[in-house]
């Protein structure tokens, strides 16, 4: 069969993990998921601490996963689906990213962008353009909870999280709650707080912590020191989801 397909930038290679063909949890619908290698954070509840370095990661060219993306195009559209970048952190990739949405906004697949925002905002705005939907994970409002999960600053994550709602680019809020650590009710509340305002946010995932990766943190030979760390309780996850429920935000 003659590929129909004409691919922009075909030739630009990026660095992935992996890539899900049928995912149901990175946004609406079915969709197609790549997960970038690389990422400048260093979450203590990481599910992917094998996403951290390039250097363990695959090359792939913008060619190879267009053409793999368009085999599913009948499930995006039947499910109301498309494709999701996610890492790692995609946005140490820039060029690579961009490439890939703006080939399929060309085909009309609907596209989403998963960051923690750690980014420079400038680097950013050009993908933005392509980018259908964000998944903004928002780790803790307290600069000092967020260093001590993540090593690095909060500041830049609410600068992009400003400009999102600036280019009222519609946006999903992530926040992972962790028993002793991300949920003092200053915490919750600041957030809640900050993102209420915001006109571009349809909604916000409360996601429980789990250990599902603390296996991958010992195959590689990392310390993971939320070991003794539970999933919050049911009353715990109900606090944290109606304190954003008290500021107007739609909770999942
Ligand atoms: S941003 Fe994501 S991939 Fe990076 S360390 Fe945190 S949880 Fe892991």
């Amino acid at each position: 069969m003659t590929n129909t397909l004409s691919i922009n930038n075909s030739s630009q290679t990026g660095i992935i993990h992996s890539v899900e063909s049928c995912g149901t949890v990175d946004g609406p619908g079915i969709r197609f998921v790549i997960f970038t290698q690389g990422c400048p954070l260093r979450c203590l509840y990481c599910h992917n601490p094998d996403c951290r370095h390039f250097e363990d990661g695959k090359i792939v060219t913008v060619d190879e996963l267009i053409t793999e993306i368009d085999k599913y195009r009948a499930y995006f559209e039947s499910s109301g689906g498309g494709v999701t970048i996610t890492g790692g952190e995609p946005l140490m990739q820039p060029d690579f990213v961009k490439a890939i949405f703006q080939n399929c906004k060309k085909i009309n697949i609907h596209t989403t962008l998963d960051t923690s925002g750690y980014v420079n905002l400038n680097i950013a705005k050009p993908i933005l353009e392509y980018t259908d939907l964000v998944l903004l994970d928002i780790k803790s409002f307290d600069p000092n909870i967020y260093h001590k999960l993540t090593s690095v600053s909060l500041e830049p994550t609410l600068i992009f999280a400003r400009y999102l709602a600036q280019i009222n680019k519609p946006t999903w809020i992530r926040f992972v709650l962790v028993p002793n650590l991300t949920d003092p009710e200053n915490n919750v509340r600041g957030l809640a707080q900050f993102i209420a305002p915001f006109k571009n946010i349809e909604k916000v995932e409360i996601l429980p912590f789990h250990k599902m990766g603390e296996y991958k943190w010992e195959q590689l030979g990392y310390d993971y020191q939320l070991k003794d760390t539970q999933p919050p309780s049911p009353q715990l996850m109900n606090q944290v989801i109606n304190i954003f429920k008290s500021y107007g935000l739609k909770v999942q």
